[in-house]
């Protein structure tokens, strides 16, 4: 008997008739004599549902005191999903109990609408388990040391059930989506797109980093930390399959170099639509701007991306960085107010309608000449690159968002992501 913790996305939880299929196969894995906690979205939609009420009725300046009302609002999607689901467990004869966040605790930072898992008490389920219930636990939501509602960023649901998973020292965490693994692409942009069977922790972590958002980042930084078994598999196969079969199905994220895994140079192309570019132009060439800069930005609790300063002229330089799109307007407003003054730079200009699209591959580590070739790839499309970034397993490239479809095909056609590997 072995305690595995299931996690289930917006889709799969999406209407009751979802819901109660996710009971018939928790149930099946629970009469199969294995303890099971289950960590569930919101209803598919929801999130989104919630917080566009907030955008309706928001203050002209975002707060602290707003972003953690967010946190109120976001949270109760979670909360809808584990009372639903507990209810749809009894109705197939299991007994089960499902807890917010607050109640097992999963304590986290105070950092609203972006807060980290700092430790969970798994006292009370553990209780729950051995007298033999189906536990069922919020995904996406914590509480802070004051007591306030916290989540975890979008797609922190995935998050949950690996810290779970960890904390409770889960024999596998099987993470139930709307597609059946990890492919080397989205498959809903590239329908040639490959499941892998396997994925490196490295470049899952990778992938996830670049935007890939079938597992939120800091779910996979779990499972490297704690070593945690995850595996990426379909909720809509049916939900009596052999036990057995269903155990092996989807892509396992490896933490093994070499072993079973396949061997290609490039592995995945990942895409992100998120973020924003803000350039500064006419900023003096002289040692300590690119500090003034992106320090203004670091203490506003900004994450910076890809940063590119250009070769100056007559003492001038343009510099540019990437943030999040939900970070634009504030840094544009706290460099206009508090940089450009001090520095004497001419402009700030913005774009957001930008994306971000990355190669990743372990083999990247011990071949030279992949950027080159997609580079090369680029432009025989006509892609004009305006900003570059490398890491030892990717290549990352900031373009204008309208190719970034065209973009990532091309790219997974001249790797021939398309083919299996030998
Ligand atoms: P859930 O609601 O189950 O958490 P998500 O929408 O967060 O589901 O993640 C699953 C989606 O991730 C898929 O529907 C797919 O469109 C997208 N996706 C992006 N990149 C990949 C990839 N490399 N492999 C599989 N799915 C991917
Ligand atoms: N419901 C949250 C979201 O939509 C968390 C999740 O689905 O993982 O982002
Ligand atoms: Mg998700």
């Amino acid at each position: 008997m072995a305690l595995i913790v299931h996690k289930y996305g917006g889709t799969s939880m999406g209407s009751t008739e979802r819901i109660r299929l996710v009971a018939k196969r928790v149930a099946k894995w629970a009469r199969a004599g294995h303890q099971m906690v289950v960590v569930p979205s919101a209803m598919s939609g929801e999130t989104n549902r919630l917080l566009g009420l907030a955008k309706e009725l928001a203050p002209a300046k975002i707060t602290d005191a707003y972003q953690r009302e967010l946190d109120m609002l976001a949270s109760t999607g979670e909360q809808v999903s584990v009372a639903l689901l507990a209810i749809a467990l009894q109705g197939e004869g299991m007994e089960s109990v499902s807890y917010a966040g607050w109640q097992v605790p999963i304590l986290t930072n105070s950092a609203h609408t972006k807060a980290r898992i700092e430790s969970i008490d798994d006292q009370k389920v553990r209780v729950d388990l051995v007298a033999g219930k189906v536990v069922i636990v919020t995904g996406f939501q914590g509480v802070d040391e004051a007591g306030n509602i916290t989540t975890l960023g979008r797609g922190g649901s995935d998050t949950s059930a690996v810290a779970v998973a960890a904390a409770m020292k889960a024999a596998e965490c099987l993470i139930y989506t709307d597609v059946d693994g990890i492919y080397t692409t989205d498959p809903r942009v590239v329908p040639e797109a490959r499941r892998l069977q396997t994925v490196g922790f490295e470049e899952m972590l990778e992938m996830a980093s670049m935007g890939s958002k079938v597992l939120q980042i800091r779910s996979v930084e779990f499972a490297g930390k704690y070593k945690v078994p995850l595996r990426v598999l379909s909720s809509f196969t049916p939900w009596d399959i052999d036990i057995a079969i269903e155990a092996k199905s989807g892509t396992l994220i490896t933490f093994e170099e070499d072993e079973n895994m396949e061997q290609a140079i490039v592995s995945g192309i990942a895409f992100n639509r998120d973020e924003a570019k803000v350039s500064v132009l006419g900023v003096p060439d002289t040692p300590g701007i690119a500090y003034q800069i992106l320090g203004a930005v670091a203490d506003a609790n900004i994450e910076v991306d890809v940063i590119i300063q250009n070769v100056s002229k007559d003492g001038k330089t343009d510099f540019s960085f990437t943030v999040h799109r939900n970070d634009f307007a504030k840094t544009v407003d706290l460099l206009k107010e508090k940089v450009l003054p001090k520095l004497g730079a001419t402009e700030i200009i913005g774009d957001a309608k930008i994306c971000k699209v990355s190669i990743v591959g372990i083999g990247m580590r011990s071949h030279v000449g992949v950027a080159c070739k997609m580079f090369r790839c680029l432009s025989e499309e006509g892609i004009n690159i305006q900003m570059i970034s490398t890491s030892e397993i990717k290549t990352s490239v900031v373009i204008d968002e309208k190719y970034m479809e065209l973009a990532v095909r091309a790219l997974h056609k001249a790797f021939e992501l398309d083919q299996p590997v030998a």
